[in-house]
């Protein structure tokens, strides 16, 4: 049997918008995956930042697609957010919830009291991306954390892309508090920060996982961060110029074209004289610049070509890479 990607692992988790669907419809081939994992025997989690819907709410999507989902393989940035305020307050405590219906559903849940106005006392404020978001609630924000409440966050995307283009985000929001009265969130809890990975692992039981994203930002970072291996897929947000810039700690362990990479071998780096070589494909040295000297025409040579280019790319950030990736014209 031919060795797969996902063999060294024994959970995969996914992000999902651009990874699993894209808005309404699912990636291309997302399905058929999905399935052959679970027949592999893999645990699967889905993590998602988007902290207005509940989690029920996104298992009857993936359902709708076409997966097979349950509400214990969905993580939400406010089902984290709402398991650790709950951690650290007395229980009761009085929390002023700038979120959907669902996030203060949330709250309640574990055993805190969601308030709605500063004049309620709470000593902690929880902000989610809430739609129906009004002036109003700012005011209650900005004046519950002057008097004395913690500021919690459910997560810090600064936008959010859509079909009609990019709008904000909840760190767009956040920003508006911070301008108003200084300061930042005492804790934000969706990726990349810790909390995040921290507790899909743990309902995963997972010793070995893997991550996989479409944002390098928010996927690939908050792997790395919790010590993670990760694939970055170009089904979404990020493409191949960002993956050259990718900095330290901001680097996939793999890439793809979409999940189904994690059913193909592995991608392999040969150091050759010149360059670096991966698959069949070949990127040298000319001078300053990366050259692939191989002719990368499908997909996976393409991808094959990117991953020795990225290879010299992060080894000298002065390399000229224009040429390279121009030639790689499949690839977002
Ligand atoms: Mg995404």
């Amino acid at each position: 049997m031919t060795e797969c990607l996902v063999d060294a692992y024994d959970a995969a988790l996914f992000d999902l918008d651009g990874v699993i669907y894209l808005g309404p419809v699912a990636v291309e081939g997302a399905v058929g995956a999905m399935a052959s994992l679970e027949a592999h025997g893999k645990r699967v989690m889905y993590v998602t930042n988007n902290a207005a819907r509940s989690s029920q709410t996104v298992v009857d999507h993936l359902r709708q697609l076409g997966f097979t989902a349950a509400e214990s393989t969905v993580l939400t940035s406010a089902q984290v957010a709402a398991v650790g305020i709950a951690r650290v307050l007395p229980p009761g405590s009085a929390v002023l919830v700038a979120g959907s219906a669902s996030l203060v559903d949330l709250i309640r849940e574990v055993g805190l009291t969601p308030v709605s106005s500063a004049d309620a006392d709470p000593v902690a404020v929880i902000q989610g991306y809430d739609p129906q978001l009004t002036w109003p609630m700012l005011d209650e924000v900005c004046l519950a954390i002057q008097r004395g409440a913690t500021w919690f966050a459910t997560n810090d995307d600064a936008s959010r892309p859509t079909d009609r283009g990019i709008v904000p985000g909840l760190g767009a929001m956040l920003a508006v508090v911070s301008t108003a009265i200084g300061g930042a969130p005492a804790a934000i809890f969706g990726k990349p920060f810790r909390p995040m990975l921290a507790e899909a692992v743990q309902r995963t039981g997972a010793q070995h996982p893997i991550f996989v994203g479409d944002r390098i930002d928010t996927d690939i970072i908050g792997a790395n961060r919790a010590a993670m291996d990760s694939l970055l897929v170009f089904s979404g947000a990020h493409g191949k110029s960002d993956l050259l810039a990718a900095g330290p700690g901001e680097r996939p362990t793999h890439i793809g074209a979409d999940i189904a990479a994690l059913l193909l071998p592995p991608r392999r780096l040969l150091p050759i004289a010149t360059g670096v070589a991966c698959g069949g494909q070949r990127v040298e040295l000319h001078g300053r610049e990366a050259v692939i000297v191989s002719q990368p025409i499908t997909l996976q040579e393409q991808l094959d070509a990117l991953w020795a280019l990225a290879a010299l790319a992060w080894g000298d950030p002065a390399l000229e890479t224009d040429g390279a990736l121009a030639d790689l014209d499949l690839l977002p």
